[in-house]
């Protein structure tokens, strides 16, 4: 309730709708993984591990990164999976509304021309919401969606470290279990076998432990 009118009076003082995200609009007690900052070679052994155990996640891309790899970006939708537009550069810097147009508009034409779909879904990046971004996207009454679980890969490459961090998450939480991993590096050259290797791991834990995962 208190949240309600706080997001109202918000709403009152700024004349904008309150932040739209999907992990509000996403209940389920399945646990959804989304993969950010690709796609990147990374993403064809992720996309092997979702295949092989009949996951379906989210895949949130970088508009330079889908030009530079236009094929992982087909086989990504080619599994079913959902695409989300995670701007063209990664920017952390604060952009005015005409750059922050630009970042969202070139990517959901990168991806429309190469994949010939579109979506209204959004992340980010760094989840930062005073780039322009956040205020540009919300104008546009677009679905933003956070995360509720880090897996904190970006920090961490450590296999074991990423697996102990996500199954304790993991079993704290009864909903609303949408898991932060990333299949590329926007600012750094980080490898990311470890969070491919910490899928396979955290997938068979949430099986043995009876976790229900998003599948088709
Ligand atoms: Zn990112």
């Amino acid at each position: 309730m208190f949240l309600k009118l706080l997001l109202n009076f918000i709403k009152h003082l700024f004349g904008i709708k309150p932040h739209k995200q999907l992990h509000n609009l996403y209940k389920s007690e399945q646990v959804l993984f989304t993969f950010d900052d690709g796609p990147s070679p990374e993403t064809l052994n992720i996309l092997a591990i979702l295949k092989k155990y009949n996951i379906k996640a989210v895949f949130f891309v970088i508009g330079k990164e889908c030009i530079k790899y236009t094929d992982i970006l087909h086989q990504i939708v080619k599994n079913n999976h959902i695409l989300g537009n995670h701007s063209y550069s990664h920017p952390y810097h604060k952009l005015n509304q005409s750059e922050a147009s630009k970042e969202i508009i070139k990517t959901d034409k990168i991806i429309n021309n190469i994949t010939h779909t579109t979506n209204n879904l959004y992340r980010l990046p760094g989840g930062k919401t005073n780039t322009g971004l956040y205020s540009y996207l919300i104008k546009q009454n677009a679905i933003i969606m956070d995360w509720t679980i880090d897996s904190l890969d970006y920090i961490h490459q450590d296999t074991n470290y990423i697996v102990d961090n996500v199954m304790s998450e993991l079993t704290k939480q009864k909903n609303q279990k949408i898991v932060l991993f990333h299949d590329g590096c926007a600012h750094k050259n980080y490898s990311r076998k470890n969070t491919t290797e910490a899928l396979e791991i955290i997938i068979n834990k949430c099986k043995l432990l009876d976790i229900p995962l998003n599948t088709f």
